[in-house]
């Protein structure tokens, strides 16, 4: 069974757009153990879209393109197909009826420009895009199933999911059997995510790899046949040991949201003070739909004059330490607790860079403060990197101490720093 992607549009090619589609596409066959054999980009012209076609249906079972089903002139992917299989070019009745179906639901006048994304190739079956106004469209042509999906992202992977994937696993019912499964750790850099996992240990056929997605590290388990989905399984059981707590969730599992799982989970609530993040952390977390049943606030205190104002922290602080000191952290959980009065609360203050770093406390030099019903926790970090860099390692490991705060409280143990 070989299947190849073919994404479509000029902005793809000429830096305007990263294609994020072909990406999707591949995760999700690959789910259904479905591979991708190849994936191309082309542009908007018609002959050159005709020509891709006809070059991957030759060499390939199945086909998935997106983009260029639009209703405006620069939109020629059914026009280029019906050139390509030497189709006619005509009004789909059914394609008119959904895309008026869809304008009418709306209660929105329809342009008679969008009659266009009705016009498709000769004897192809329309796609039902349910949540736009371009339909997909499948055609056969020889050996190969061809399927056109428009490019906005979220409308294709609907598509995608409740026709296409079904349609493959119709024509390609038993595809051998695969499975992958993705920890993601934190808090460890890569080699030492490496060395903790005894490769002799993993099972037999289970593939091992890593990848960062900074400034998370992800191990890969991959394996094939029969037993594919028990061996990743144990495989995953071994990892898990080896690296302990440092693994926050598996396969779409991210940081924030596996903190807000645990926080929410675990009945806590939380506020925040943040300096050198500027509010990174809350928006982590209010990226996680829910996050109101355990955040109460996050201040976003930039100035000393907010430190003083808004959180409380004395002058004197100030003074003798600098903003960028343990004292300073500590009084900025302290001073947004005593006013949201949460379970939880937590400070950062630091440099980011580019400029403000001295001897002592050079750029990277982090502080977080945690003040919990079992105590207070105040640490210093060195991070190394740009700014954006230095900011999102400090988001991350505030997000870090919070999960693992939530863990113990729901382990009913004692906060766990190590492993
Ligand atoms: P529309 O009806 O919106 O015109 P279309 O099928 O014609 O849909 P395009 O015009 O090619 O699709 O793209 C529409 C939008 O979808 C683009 O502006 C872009 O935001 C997004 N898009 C298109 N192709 C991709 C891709 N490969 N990866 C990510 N996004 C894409
Ligand atoms: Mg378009």
């Amino acid at each position: 069974m070989k299947i190849a992607i073919l994404t479509i549009g000029d902005e793809l090619l000429n830096g305007d757009l990263a294609d994020t589609n072909t990406i999707a596409i591949s995760r999700q066959l690959i789910e259904n153990a479905l591979p991708v054999r190849e994936a191309s980009t082309i542009g908007d012209s018609a002959v050159d879209i005709a020509a891709a076609l006809r070059r991957l249906a030759e060499s390939h079972d199945a086909v998935i393109a997106t983009g260029g089903l639009g209703p405006t002139e620069d939109d020629r992917t059914a026009k280029a197909a019906a050139m390509a299989f030497e189709r006619s070019y005509s009004l789909n009745d059914k394609a008119l009826l959904q895309i008026r179906a869809r304008f009418q639901e709306w209660q929105r006048e329809m342009h008679p420009r969008n009659e266009k994304q009705a016009m498709l190739p000769g004897r192809s079956t329309v796609i039902a895009n349910n949540i736009g106004t371009a339909p997909g469209f499948h055609l056969q042509h020889k050996q190969a199933d061809l399927y056109f999906l428009p490019g906005v992202p979220r409308e294709m992977l609907t598509m995608l999911n409740e026709y296409v994937v079904p349609s493959l696993l119709q024509r390609f019912p038993d595809p051998p059997m695969r499975c992958q499964r993705t920890l993601g750790v934190f808090g460890l850099p890569e080699p030492t995510v490496e060395s903790r996992i005894n490769r002799n240990v993993l099972p037999e056929g289970v593939e091992l790899a890593f990848n960062v997605e900074f400034p998370v590290v992800q191990v890969k388990l991959r394996s094939k046949g029969e037993d594919a989905q028990r061996l990743v399984d144990r495989a995953e059981l071994a990892a898990r040991k080896a690296l302990g707590h440092y693994v926050f969730g598996i396969d779409n599992d991210t940081l924030a949201g596996s903190t807000a799982r645990l926080l929410s989970t675990a009945g806590l609530t939380i506020s925040l003070a943040e300096s050198c993040t500027g509010g990174l952390i809350a928006q982590l977390l209010t990226d996680q739909p829910g996050a109101s049943a355990f955040l109460e606030r996050s201040i976003v205190s930039y100035a000393n004059s907010a430190k003083t104002d808004c959180l409380k922290v004395e002058q004197d602080i100030l003074d003798r330490y600098g903003a960028v000191s343990p004292e300073c952290a500590e009084a900025m959980a302290n001073g947004v607790r005593s006013a949201a009065r949460t379970d939880i609360s937590l400070a950062v203050t630091g440099i980011a860079g580019p400029d403000g770093g001295t001897a002592d406390k050079p750029v990277g030099t982090v502080y977080l403060a945690m003040i919990s019903p079992q105590g207070k926790r105040v640490e210093r970090f060195n991070f190394s990197g740009n700014r954006e860099q230095v900011r999102l390692r400090t988001a991350c490991t505030a997000l870090d101490w919070l999960r693992r705060q939530a863990m113990a409280q729901l382990s009913g143990g004692i906060l766990e720093n190590e492993a």
